[in-house]
């Protein structure tokens, strides 16, 4: 017994040691880093079959693909050919306008790496949106700047022009997330002219699919500081992939190409990206783009019925933002059964918000019968 115990707190005194040592090599911004939340560290039976996980912007419809290549003793293409190929004919650019990247988030990362420096860069984002390009700053130990949209979502550009000083990128998520609008053309129109001298302007267009007429890509060869940062995880139902794209100027992709991991992504996502960039599966991600836009009307229309729902946001996305009269009420009641949804109630102006996932009619059924119990 006094043996266990002497053991005990002999091993506390070298889990300290270890602690106290570590923390002293450590960079600081790490020590104080407030790492992203992604919806499988808050609910890791997210695989369990009975659960309803609306919470992180999947696709809930399904395709099955198989490997045409078996044999993995070689390294996979740097930049593969095939794939940004197909990519470009979806995109309507040139080949040179491409960079494969392991999802959209490797696309945040390897820009801000490539543009700003510790000591003066900043990067500017308007909340609420994607915490991603916090959480990138912050482990790059690059300053930010935060300039939070109006009241209709737009961007606050009076503000945006008052803050430029050193600021190398400015992201802006368009549709934004978790607000599920997309912003006035015209004022990003004004804001790539009024920096185009001085910084460079990254649009996260991850659910671009769900609104393809809202893109920006052609502006890629007006404006020489635009970057378009695209995905296959969410209108293409490939978040297991791990497979995204940026698009810019060559100038820009040769530089990017110089900071980039050697092999980006593995040889079964490129085999798996190739199939699903075919002609067939295009169109069945079209056709899955407008089940869920259905499904999206099907929910809103009878949310709207809900007397425990107060307000819900315009969407050009797979998700829709929701005002509740007491948010963590609800986000706690769908949890019992098993319907799992993101509460932004912490995040700025979102206040007893949840962001829900359309998933499909099945899904959007029972949550609305749910919430019909709680009103
Ligand atoms: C989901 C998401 C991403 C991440 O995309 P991956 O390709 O899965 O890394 C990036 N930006 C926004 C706005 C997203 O919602």
């Amino acid at each position: 017994m006094r043996k266990k115990y002497i053991n005990k707190n002999y091993l506390n005194q070298e889990k300290n040691k270890t602690i106290d040592t570590i923390n002293k090599i450590i960079k600081k911004n790490i020590i104080n880093l407030i790492p992203y939340k992604s919806a499988r560290l808050l609910y890791k039976d997210n695989n369990n079959n009975n659960l309803i996980a609306l919470n992180a912007n999947e696709c809930p419809i399904i395709s099955c693909f198989s490997l045409n290549k078996k044999i993995f003793n070689k390294y996979p293409e740097p930049q593969p050919k095939e794939l940004i190929t197909l990519y470009s004919k979806y995109v309507n650019l040139n080949i040179k306008n491409i960079l494969v990247t392991r999802g959209a988030d490797e696309g945040i990362d390897l820009v801000m790496r490539t543009f700003c420096n510790q000591e003066n860069d900043k990067i500017l984002f308007c909340p609420p949106t994607y915490d991603m390009y916090r959480v990138t700053a912050q482990i790059l130990d690059v300053k930010y700047i935060t300039i939070n949209s109006n009241k209709n979502w737009e961007l606050n550009l009076n503000k945006i022009k008052n803050n430029l000083n050193n600021v190398k990128i400015i992201y802006i998520c368009n549709p934004n997330n978790p607000t599920g609008n997309y912003l006035n053309k015209n004022i990003i129109i004004e804001l790539l002219e009024l920096t185009k001298n001085t910084s460079i302007i990254v649009i996260d267009e991850a659910y671009i699919d769900f609104c393809i007429n809202q893109t920006l890509t052609y502006f890629i060869n007006k404006y020489h500081n635009l970057i378009i940062l695209r995905t296959l995880s969410k209108a293409f139902a490939l978040a297991g992939l791990r497979c995204g794209f940026i698009l810019a100027n060559e100038y820009i992709i040769n530089i990017l190409l110089k900071v980039i991991a050697p092999y980006p992504i593995s040889g079964p996502s490129i085999d798996i990206a190739i199939q699903a960039l075919n002609s067939k599966n295009l169109v069945i991600m079209q056709n899955n783009v407008k089940t869920i836009i259905n499904n999206k009307k099907w929910l809103i229309k009878h949310l709207n019925n809900c007397r425990c729902v107060k307000y819900i946001f315009n969407s050009s996305t797979n998700f829709i933002l929701v005002k509740f009269y007491n948010s963590d009420f609800i986000f706690k009641k769908l949890n019992k059964k098993k319907i799992i949804v993101r509460n932004q109630n912490n995040q700025k102006n979102l206040n007893n918000c949840l962001r829900i996932t359309i998933g499909t009619i099945f899904e959007c059924k029972k949550l609305f019968f749910e919430l019909q119990k709680l009103s």
